[in-house]
């Protein structure tokens, strides 16, 4: 039997940052990183081919998070990141079949000409009304207290973050910081100000920069495995089927054996720590949690196809579009694509179409050029193209989460030893596996049980 003070199931970035964590604060721990894949990242993977680099899941993070920027700092990789700054890119939603610029701020979405007058007279309505009850809907949430114009522009904005049906996504699942506000304060816009005055941060709201690397975001997981001893802190093609507790701690049965731990951690996805977590606990308030699964179809073009300035486009659903959006990739980071080549990553599938996400390659490459060359009026047929998928599906907060959430927390507290994290506990972006998987290895550290995520409201949410 193999004996360790701490086992970690998944070895994608949530499991990577809590051995990461351990190896350099609590010297001597002796933990093993679990996974059933041959290689670590899980949804993080890059694609590079004939001079071309696109990605499978993550194009990027926001760097306005501590806890990412400390583990750069630790790895060594602060001197290698390329910074897309938000601020100076544009990013564009396709209305009323054409481009428009986002307005990044909220004085710029005031002034814009995208919203009507009456409209925007409208938001000022969330000063006098009543926070909604129950758990609605982002659509009806927004549409309530902000009103119905802005639709297009929240579901272009879910569609670029969860991929989702803002019909079906909740605003408690998606915003617990800003519905927490609304609750507070009755009224977000109140609610915030509040938030602001409280900081004592006067002046603008500062723009972060979107951060990747050289060679593509799988940089990061790889130079996170560089520090594992390959048997000894990390177990490869290592499926986990069933955990279970002793006396003194867990169990683990693997397909390469049986493994204890005072610790268990599960980093993983909702619905891989679900089927899990059955045999242990039988009030699960949900049997899974839905998933959106997304294809990228890369396509480049030669010289003489200028794309606009800036990150990209997101598609409403209003818009009646076959794709989702697209990255204007060789815009973001240098060295994308060979000299004077454009490259875009085209998004399709998500909530509302998963059928679109399966279909065949030269379907999908084809509607993703069809859509492509009307919406930037291109003419040339692409030099490159390569459809990308992503076993991973984006986990969508809807109807129950907040139960579930709730549940996975009296869990931890009741179970010692035992710790829930990864991709759709507590957020889905790269900063907030980051972040709780910090949590959760100063948790193991410091012998406690793991106290939860605090609600709070993001700068910038997209
Ligand atoms: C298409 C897509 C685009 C995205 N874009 C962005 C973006 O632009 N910016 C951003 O910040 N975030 C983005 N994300 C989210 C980001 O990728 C995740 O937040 C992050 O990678 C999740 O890391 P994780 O370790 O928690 O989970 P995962 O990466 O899912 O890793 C979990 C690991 O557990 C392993 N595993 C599962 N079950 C078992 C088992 N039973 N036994 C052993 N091992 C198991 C898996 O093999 C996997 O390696 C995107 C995600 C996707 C899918």
């Amino acid at each position: 039997m193999n004996t360790k003070d701490t086992l970690i199931i998944g070895a994608g970035l949530s499991g990577l940052t809590i051995a990461q964590t351990l190896r350099v604060r609590c010297y001597g721990h002796r933990f093993l990183l679990l996974d059933k894949n041959e290689r670590t990242g899980g949804a993080i993977r890059t694609h590079a081919e004939d001079g071309f680099i696109a990605e499978a899941g993550p194009h990027g993070y926001l760097d306005n998070c501590r806890e990412s920027q400390d583990i750069l700092v630790d790895i060594g990789l602060t001197t290698e990141c390329l910074h897309a700054p938000l601020s100076r890119f544009v990013r564009y939603v396709y209305i009323a079949g054409s481009l428009r610029q986002i307005p990044q701020t909220p004085l710029a979405i005031i002034k814009s000409p995208l919203i009507r007058w009456k409209a925007k007279f409208q938001i000022f309505a969330d000063l006098w009304k009543k926070p909604l009850q129950g758990e609605p809907t982002v659509a009806a949430w927004a549409a309530y207290r902000f009103g119905a114009s802005l639709l297009p522009f929240v579901d272009a904005a879910l569609t670029g973050t969860y991929a989702g049906d803002m019909d079906k996504l909740t605003i408690d699942g998606v915003m617990p910081g800003v519905r927490a506000l609304e609750k507070k304060h009755g009224s977000v816009i109140r609610g915030l100000l509040a938030a602001k005055w409280q900081r004592n941060r006067p002046g603008r709201l500062s723009m972060p920069a979107m951060t990747s690397f050289p060679g593509g975001m799988q940089r990061l997981p790889e130079r996170l495995t560089e520090f594992l001893r390959p048997e000894i802190d990390l177990q490869l093609n290592c499926s986990v089927e069933n955990i279970s507790k002793t006396e003194d701690g867990w169990q683990v049965e693997s397909e390469k054996g049986t493994f204890q731990a005072a610790n268990l951690v599960l980093a993983l996805p909702v619905n891989a720590s679900l089927a899990l977590l059955k045999g242990i606990d039988n009030r699960i308030p949900l049997p899974d949690l839905p998933e959106a699964r997304i294809a990228t179809v890369v396509l480049a073009f030669a010289r003489e196809v200028k794309l606009p300035p800036g990150f990209g486009y997101l598609i409403p659903e209003s818009e009646g579009r076959f794709t989702l959006g697209a990255l204007f990739s060789s815009n973001m980071f240098p060295g994308r694509a060979p000299a004077d080549c454009s490259l875009i990553e085209v998004l399709a599938g998500g909530r509302r179409h998963p059928e679109r996400a399966e279909l065949d390659d030269r379907t999908l490459i084809r509607q993703a050029l069809d859509d492509v060359k009307d919406i930037l009026n291109i003419s040339s047929e692409p030099i490159y193209t390569k459809v990308l998928r992503n076993s991973s599906g984006i986990p969508q907060p809807e109807q129950g989460y907040p139960d579930l959430l709730a549940w996975r927390n009296r869990l931890v507290n009741e179970q010692q030893g035992l710790f829930i994290c990864g991709f759709g506990w507590d957020g889905i972006g790269m900063n907030d596996m980051i972040k709780t998987a910090g949590r959760v290895a100063e948790s193991i550290m410091a012998g406690r049980k793991d106290s939860g995520q605090e609600t709070s409201v993001k700068g910038v949410y997209f």
